[in-house]
């Protein structure tokens, strides 16, 4: 877990004002969720054969005997509030987005946070395959507006319970010969969630997997249709995509349209997602079809600043207040706040009395003026304005002395 220091922050605003201003460009409106809920929802929604749940919740007992988690994803979470709030009553589909942390005991890496964050957003009460590509679209104006350029859109489809069965079938008959060769996770993964064998990264199993056979092949007419149609939006919105046959994803509450998100300058993906109409049956209500997303803001950050490397943080800060004696060092908080009050980013370094320290400080600030408060100024009721462009010193009166920063600051 990181901490996200004051130096970083102008990435995280930049990437956090784009995600709010291009959802709510899309009329998403912006949900949040507790960062604790009951274990059992992501249990139910995520499925308790996933790595997410078998592994990597952060769960606990509470005083009270419930067992909660710090949420490792936000789509089980939204559709809990859904049914909780009859959101579908509002808006039908429901559109939200959400961003913020989320939490999994995973193996720190590259990449891998065990407290990361993401961006997301859901489409909920509809299963036509136009929103499947409203999410899409939403999520390449968001690359667009951080400008990261060259992403790649994976695309596949998961079927649904009329064809799926028989496809995982099929993909059991293939590995059934080959099991002793799959590494111990894929010989676990085999009997629980087969779809997984395709998502593993060992060489051996990367290998055998060149053979297996595909969903495309298996699909029912629905969901060729569904897919097809879905294809044929994005292409209409020149998307250029890649589909991926082997593409699944980790939650099991996928259905249909699956796809993620790849940069060249980051191994892992930035995000993914898809469909996920069994989601709200698996937590205990009727079916209702979903769509959605979440993208990591710690990897499009980290994409985002390697193009940008060159960028310095712009400085809010531009008037950096010097006081000299106690008396002017006493009036000095009084003045700032209505230099505060009128829009003005102040700096100070009140604690140090010596004008040389405090003159340090203006240099170290890199501020565009600097004013200067000492006794005779007190008496006088007037400060100096210093320009730290040009050197030049003004001696002003304190009653005009917002009107005189703003005259300099334009
Ligand atoms: P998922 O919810 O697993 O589909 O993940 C969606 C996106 O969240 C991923 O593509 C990553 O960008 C990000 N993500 C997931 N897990 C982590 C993690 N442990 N550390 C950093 N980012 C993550």
């Amino acid at each position: 877990m990181n901490d996200i220091l004051p130096k970083d922050q102008i990435w995280w605003d930049l990437v956090g004002q784009a995600g709010r201003r291009v959802a709510e460009l899309h009329n998403f409106s912006f949900i949040e969720t507790p960062l604790l809920e009951s274990a059992a929802l992501f249990e139910a929604g995520i499925g308790v054969n996933t790595d997410i749940v078998e592994k990597e919740m952060f769960s606990f007992r509470t005083k009270g005997g419930d067992t909660v988690a710090l949420r490792p994803e936000g789509t089980a979470p939204v559709m809990r509030s859904y049914f909780q709030h009859q959101l579908g009553y509002f808006s039908s589909p429901l559109k939200v987005f959400y961003s913020g942390p989320m939490f999994r005991y995973e193996r720190p890496q590259a990449g891998r946070e065990r407290q990361f964050h993401q961006w997301g957003v859901e489409i909920i009460g509809d299963g036509d395959p136009v929103y499947d590509a409203a999410v899409i679209l939403v999520c390449l104006d968001f690359f667009n507006e951080v400008k990261l350029k060259d992403i790649q859109l994976k695309i596949n489809t998961l079927g649904c319970r009329v064809c799926r069965p028989t496809y995982r079938q099929k993909l059991k008959d293939y590995y059934r010969l080959r099991k002793s060769k799959l590494c111990k996770d894929c010989q676990r993964r085999y009997d629980k969630n087969a779809f997984r064998l395709l998502d593993c990264k060992e060489e051996e199993c990367l290998k055998m997997r060149g053979g297996a056979p595909i969903i495309l092949d298996y699909l029912c007419q629905n969901c060729n249709n569904h897919f097809k149609s879905l294809l044929e939006i994005i292409e209409d919105n020149n998307v250029v995509y890649e589909p991926d046959s082997y593409l699944v994803r980790g939650l099991d509450y996928y259905n249909r349209t699956v796809f993620q998100f790849h940069h060249p300058s980051s191994p892992q993906e930035l995000g993914g997602g898809g469909r996920y109409d069994y989601l709200a049956e698996l937590l205990g209500g009727r079916m209702i079809p979903g769509v959605g997303v979440a993208l990591g803001l710690e990897r499009i950050i980290d994409a985002v600043r390697g193009r940008n490397a060159n960028i310095q943080p712009k400085l809010g800060m531009k008037i950096f207040w010097v006081a000299v004696g106690d008396q002017a060092q006493k009036s000095s908080l009084k003045l700032m706040g209505q230099l505060r009050r009128a829009g003005v980013i102040v700096g100070e370094n009140l604690g140090r009395k010596s004008l040389r320290a405090q003159l340090k400080a203006v240099n170290r600030a890199k501020v565009k003026v600097a004013l200067i408060f000492g006794q005779k100024e007190v008496f006088e009721g007037t400060i100096i304005i210093r320009d730290m462009e040009t050197g030049g010193q003004e001696t002003v009166f304190l009653k005009n002395l917002i009107e005189e920063v703003r005259k300099r600051l334009r």
